[in-house]
């Protein structure tokens, strides 16, 4: 695994929770196209399923992550409706996440 250098910011923990959800499996593929994602956790690859904005408290909830790729996560941020309901969530995510309400 290489060294890589992120920007400074405030510590939120965040980081360190994208680590650890990291280095809980040997092999990474995008929980939504099943697509490699290789061995560096990007940052870009960890996207929250309930916003930050939405559940401030959920921002470091282990079960509030999917690992998915940046095309994915894309969709997942800047997509159509159509588009992200297409992402596998639990119903109970579906009815907190204001993404998936019609
Ligand atoms: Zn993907």
């Amino acid at each position: 695994m290489g060294r890589i250098k992120y920007k400074k910011k405030k510590p939120t923990g965040e980081r360190e929770l994208h680590l650890k959800l990291w280095s809980e499996k040997k092999k990474h593929y995008c929980q939504n196209c099943d697509k490699d994602l290789g061995d560096d956790p990007n940052p870009a690859y960890f996207s929250h399923i309930i916003p930050k904005s939405k559940e401030p408290k959920l921002r470091l909830d282990p079960d509030n992550f999917k690992i998915i790729c940046l095309p994915c996560h894309q969709i997942y941020e800047f997509g159509t409706l159509d588009q992200i309901r297409k992402f596998n969530l639990t119903d109970e995510q579906k009815n907190t996440s204001n993404r998936i309400t019609i």
